[in-house]
């Protein structure tokens, strides 16, 4: 199978099982001009042709004012190849917010994720957008569930389908099933224009990092372990954990 196929039919399973799209959906994408979100915009752009329901796409590019991301290369790319999507760019100043209010310690990335979410929050609720599509896949919610477990003492990862707190926006991420290896795959077929940021946390998430290691020294003892910590989350036996908000007495009998 050629890599968009498989990648078409990966994020198309997610999308059927956790009921992503529905019809008249204005979905938001989140470009960074990273891999993963020039993946994510290609396959649902792939999809949108011949999908059962009707949905549009609106990628948007939120510039965190790092020094040297520069979005026209973006833009330039989708005015070519994509004419009929309306893109836009987004300016920030969350460069300068994380200068002045990250403590040591603390997680720059998640920070700025969380900044950034926030813009795209806005925007998707001052254009109608009912739904924000992230290029988050399944390394990524691999990573964060060990991560967490590892770390902050949660079982906790990603969700494909995510109502935030005050109800008013949906996020989708439709590559939970897709493996990081075949968005590099992919890639180096396409000329899309990787933007990658320069900002001064590249080298922070150095955790991150260590995982994805450890990830791949297991992956090659054990082939099938990235996709059977993925289906772990999907398949919880709550019984048998330590926490008793989720102990039904009965059934453990
Ligand atoms: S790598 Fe840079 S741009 Fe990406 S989340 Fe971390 S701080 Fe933000």
């Amino acid at each position: 199978m050629n890599s968009i196929k498989h990648l078409a039919s990966k994020t198309g399973k997610a999308i059927g099982e956790f009921k992503l799209i529905d019809e008249g959906d204005k979905i938001l994408v989140g470009l960074s001009g990273g891999k993963d979100s020039w993946t994510l915009l290609h396959v649902l752009y792939h999809l949108k042709k011949k999908a059962p329901v009707n949905f549009d796409l609106y990628p948007v590019t939120v510039n965190p004012g790092f020094p040297g991301f520069i979005t026209a290369q973006i833009s330039e790319y989708i005015k070519k190849n994509l004419p009929d999507l309306n893109f836009t760019t987004e300016s920030t100043n969350i460069s300068e917010i994380i200068d002045k209010h990250i403590t040591p310690g603390k997680s720059i990335c998640s920070f700025c994720s969380r900044l950034r979410r926030g813009v795209l929050y806005r925007i998707a609720i001052e254009n109608n957008f009912n739904k924000i599509a992230l290029g988050h896949h399944a390394d990524d919610f691999i990573e964060t569930l060990l991560l967490n477990q590892f770390f902050n003492g949660r079982i906790k990862a990603m969700t494909p389908l995510l109502y935030s707190d005050n109800g008013k926006n949906t996020v989708i991420r439709p590559l939970c099933y897709v493996n990081e290896e075949k968005i590099i795959d992919f890639i180096k077929t396409t000329d899309f224009p990787i933007t990658e940021s320069k900002c001064p946390a590249r080298e922070e998430d150095r955790n991150r990092v260590k995982i994805k290691n450890l990830l791949a020294e297991l992956s090659h003892a054990f082939p099938g372990i990235k996709s059977s910590i993925l289906s772990s989350i999907s398949s919880l036996d709550t019984r048998h954990l330590m926490d008793s908000r989720y102990w039904d007495n009965k059934e453990s009998k």
